[in-house]
Parts: C-alpha cells; sequence; structure tokens
C-alpha cells in the first residue's frame, strides 16, 4: 500500500500571515545561527516556507530544539558535518579604482 495517498487528507496549505498572499509549504530548511564569533548551521530543520516572500516559520518543537541546540553551546561532538565558507567584505571605500 502506498504510503503518499495517507497524505491526501491534509488539509490546505495555510496562507502566510505575513505578506498573506503566499502559501505555507512544509519543507526543511538549513539555518545559520552566530553564537558569538562562531557561525554555526543547522541542517534538515523542519519548517513551512511561504511561497509568496519565503519567510520561513518553525512549529514549538521546532523552535525548542533549536533552543535546546543553541543552550548547550552547538557541541562540535555533535555536529553532523563541517562547512568551509568564503568570506566576503563590503569596506565603506576600498580605494582602488581610477
Ligand atoms: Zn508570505
Amino acid at each position: 500500500m502506498p504510503f503518499s495517498e495517507a497524505r491526501a487528507d491534509l488539509p490546505a496549505a495555510p496562507v502566510c500571515d505575513l505578506c498573506r498572499g503566499g502559501h505555507l509549504q512544509e519543507t526543511r530548511v538549513q539555518t545559520a545561527l552566530w553564537e558569538g564569533e562562531r557561525l554555526v548551521v543547522v541542517e534538515d530543520v523542519p519548517a513551512l516556507v511561504c511561497t509568496g516572500c519565503n519567510e520561513r516559520f518553525y512549529d514549538d518543537e521546532t523552535a525548542m530544539r533549536l533552543d535546546r541546540l543553541r543552550g548547550s553551546g552547538f557541541p562540535e561532538a555533535r555536529a553532523a558535518r563541517r562547512l568551509s565558507v568564503p568570506v566576503f567584505r563590503l569596506a565603506p571605500d576600498e580605494g582602488g579604482g581610477g
């Protein structure tokens, strides 16, 4: 029996509270959080994402789990993998050009 049919009776996608135009779609997102000088990325975060304005909404449990992870200081031992990211700088005046 296909499991996908069990989702057919879900209610219609809710309308976004922010832009009132888009609909919220259940998906998984990545989020980047600053911990002081440290940047951490959390993947596979269940979220409702608006098709109109791209705003993300987390349910209470997800928000709580993110808070708990933040509270534990994002221990290295629990990291799934490491990323190396390029860092850019927007200086007011690079002095170059001409
Ligand atoms: Zn929206």
